[in-house]
């Protein structure tokens, strides 16, 4: 794995941030993209970058406009030749019943948690084509595999991101490219801690109750999953040992969808 080149998209946050630092560990350089304070995500650059002892790159593109995804593989492509490892990560929630779900609200998480690896990926494919050999690894959920009330638009795209998963690991079935979806149960990101704050608020506990009776509600060990052991798993897809791993929809849930 050392020196290829990975970008993880929405790695400035959270389990993209985790992934991004177990591959820099296994000698990989970076691509980080997402949204923050730019003095921040310098910091994480510069910190990721001095760490590990690769090259680490920042690229501030929104995932929300295929014009900006197209641009960023171009300008990745062109500098680089290939993305070796892909990691389509960015995505974001909206919790809300089916009558009352804001449409601007669906269209933006299916934008960018199903189109926005779509695209990705679409423009990722010929360079990696050539090389014959990359990584393709969707982060979809637990909620790729099961549903759960009020998220709809969450529930739909994840589950949609685990069918491209299948067909582009099929149509690349002959080739060094492999495509997987990894599913993470709850996970303790600033996306989770939103959920976890409105419960507090609704039900009148304490922010310390509300994350544990969010994360017993679904998941049987009652444990977060954390970013590090996602990106253990990403590094193992990556690696000469999951050549014929492909297609999957790879859970690490803490069993939540062995219910
Ligand atoms: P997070 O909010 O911590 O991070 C999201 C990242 O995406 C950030 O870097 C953010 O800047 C970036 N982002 C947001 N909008 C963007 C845009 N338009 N363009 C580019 N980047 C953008 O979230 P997280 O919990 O780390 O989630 C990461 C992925 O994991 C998501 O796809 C999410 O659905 C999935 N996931 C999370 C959990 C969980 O429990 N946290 C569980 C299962 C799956």
């Amino acid at each position: 794995m050392k020196g290829k080149l990975a970008l993880v998209t929405g790695s400035t946050s959270g389990i993209g941030l985790g992934i991004a630092e177990v591959l820099a560990q296994r000698g990989v350089n970076i691509v980080l993209n997402g949204f923050g304070d730019p003095a921040e995500i310098e910091r994480l650059r510069a910190g990721l970058a001095s760490r590990h002892g690769v090259e680490v790159e920042y690229e501030n593109a929104d995932l929300m406009k295929t014009d900006e995804i197209e641009a960023l593989i171009g300008r990745i492509v062109e500098r680089h030749g290939a993305i070796d490892i892909l990691v389509n990560n960015a995505g974001i929630q909206h919790v809300a019943r089916v009558e009352n779900f804001p449409v601007d609200r669906w269209d933006a998480v299916i934008a960018l948690n199903l189109s926005a690896a779509f695209h990705a990926t679409r423009c990722a494919l010929p360079a990696m084509q050539q090389r014959n050999w990359g990584r393709i690894i969707n982060i979809a959920s637990a909620h790729g595999l099961v549903a759960s009330v009020e998220k709809s638009a969450y529930v739909a795209a994840k589950h949609g991101i685990i069918g491209l998963t299948k067909v582009v690991a099929l149509e690349n079935a002959k080739t060094g490219i492999t495509c997987n979806a990894i599913c993470p149960g709850w996970v303790l990101t600033p996306l989770v801690q939103k959920q976890i704050d409105a419960r507090a608020a609704a039900d009148g506990i304490s922010t310390e109750q509300a994350k544990l009776d969010l994360v017993s509600e679904k998941q049987p060990s009652q444990e977060f999953v954390t970013p590090e052991q996602l990106g253990e798993l990403a590094a193992f897809l990556c690696s000469p040992a999951a050549d014929q791993v492909r297609g999957v929809a790879w859970a690490m849930d803490g069993g939540w969808t062995a219910q």
